[in-house]
């Protein structure tokens, strides 16, 4: 495998990131990728709406794949995926800005507020500690209704 093969410049941390995991950086992978990054962290996006997005940029692209690629992306580690029993699936941009943020979500419309909670975060360390479990991520998602929905 030859990883320096169709790589230009690595300036950003998802080529690298990418490139070490020694996938290809495919135009749609790039473009899925590109379109987080290009809406920053904090921003969640179902899969139909990346598509809406792709779509509107004239990439011809079927929902399917952009669940795979998703999937794809949230396997890798630059994605997180909020499965929301109602609302589907949302996705967003994994960041070292954003670290343990939890999440607000309304089960009728899908809006979807961040906020942090050092209590969660701790409380979820101590549950590993005390189980003998190495903590990967510790958030809450709950589920509401938005002033708008009620
Ligand atoms: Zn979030
Ligand atoms: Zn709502």
């Amino acid at each position: 495998m030859n990883l320096k093969s169709g790589y230009t410049s690595l300036s950003s941390p998802f080529e690298l990131g990418l490139h070490k995991s020694g996938r290809r950086l495919t135009p749609q992978r790039k473009k899925v990728l590109d379109l987080f990054q290009s809406i920053g962290s904090g921003n969640h996006l179902s899969a139909e709406e990346v598509h809406g997005h792709l779509i509107q940029a004239n990439s011809r692209v079927s929902l399917a794949t952009i669940y795979r690629t998703l999937r794809l992306l949230v396997r890798m580690g630059f994605l997180h995926e909020l499965e929301l029993s109602e609302g589907g699936h949302r996705f967003e941009l994994l960041s070292k800005d954003n670290p343990d943020h939890h999440h607000l979500v309304c089960i009728n419309c899908g809006r979807t507020e961040e906020f942090e909670s050092e209590e969660v975060v701790l409380a979820g360390k101590k549950a590993a500690e005390n189980k003998g479990f190495k903590l990967i991520e510790s958030t809450l998602n709950v589920r509401a209704i938005c002033p708008g929905c009620i």
